[in-house]
């Protein structure tokens, strides 16, 4: 098995170094990765800059590349133009922090595993729900690991992605695997109105997480109960159930609105 791992936290994040060193034992490794912290950059690609790509060592080791670019790019790069080979997974994390409910949207861990799905490629995104600077991610690793050597058995079609989200809680703790839907929690966002030591004033961004807890099957009650959340992602974003009331709502209501005679007129032309 071919393998390429990325994340959204940097090149030198440990949950990355936690990712593909369990994934290792399950065939070719290689990492292409932001050089950089690129957190909640969602599906950004970088259009307007180069590319640059740097050999990253770890241990002495060739491991794989370092890019100045988003996620997505990373994932769109190493499958199209860098690797020798195309991969038969992509795996993305392991994030440090959750990525549920409406942070699916903004998560560069995500977006990445999209990419990899965009691509045709089977593609999971791990996140770790903890959030102090020194975290386990070896139970996490784990259950990584099991999760991309059978996921040929799960019968996830291309075009899905899975959405791994798994408590910070040791191993034996963990109290099994459920399969959730995306939840309705959302962030209540402010931006602390600060000054910087030359007295200019900047914005920080700022919130709180309010957890919806009215959704029994979803992300975050899942993983607040001790479980492993899978939540099957697709990147199809149409509201299906609302295209036919629409459409019938638009052919009585709006009819294309037509250039008047008079404005015609304006340009000159003769009718
Ligand atoms: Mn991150």
């Amino acid at each position: 098995m071919r393998i390429l791992v990325t994340n959204d936290d940097g090149i030198e994040a440990a949950g990355l170094h936690a990712l593909a060193d369990a994934l290792r034992p399950l065939g070719e490794v290689v990492i292409v990765a932001p050089d950089r912290q690129q957190s909640a950059v969602g599906h950004a690609l970088t259009v307007s800059e180069p590319l640059r790509v740097v050999p990253f060592r770890s241990n002495g080791q060739h491991v794989g590349y370092a890019v100045n670019g988003t996620p997505a790019d990373c994932v769109k790069l190493a499958v199209t133009s860098l690797l020798p080979w195309r991969p038969d997974v992509v795996a993305s994390g392991i994030n440090h922090g959750r990525n549920t409910a409406v942070n699916i949207l903004y998560s560069g861990t995500v977006s990445a595993a999209t990419e990899g799905t965009l691509l045709g490629i089977p593609s999971l995104a791990f996140s770790l729900d903890a959030y102090q600077p020194e975290v386990d991610f070896r139970a996490a690793s784990l259950i990584a690991r099991y999760l991309v050597q059978h996921l040929p058995q799960l019968g996830v079609p291309l075009g899905t992605l899975l959405n791994v989200n798994i408590p910070a809680l040791p191993l034996e703790q963990i109290r099994g695997i459920r399969v959730t839907r995306q939840g309705a929690s959302v962030w209540r966002d402010w931006y602390e109105r600060r000054r910087d030591p030359w007295g200019r004033e900047y914005f920080w961004l700022a919130g709180e997480y309010l957890l919806a807890d009215g959704i029994p099957d979803a992300d975050d009650v899942a993983l607040v109960q001790g479980y492993v959340s899978i939540t099957p992602i697709r990147y199809e974003l149409t509201d299906f159930e609302l295209l036919e009331p629409l459409s019938r709502a638009v052919d009585e209501l709006l009819p294309l609105p037509r250039m008047s005679h008079t404005s015609c007129k304006a340009d000159g032309e003769t009718a």
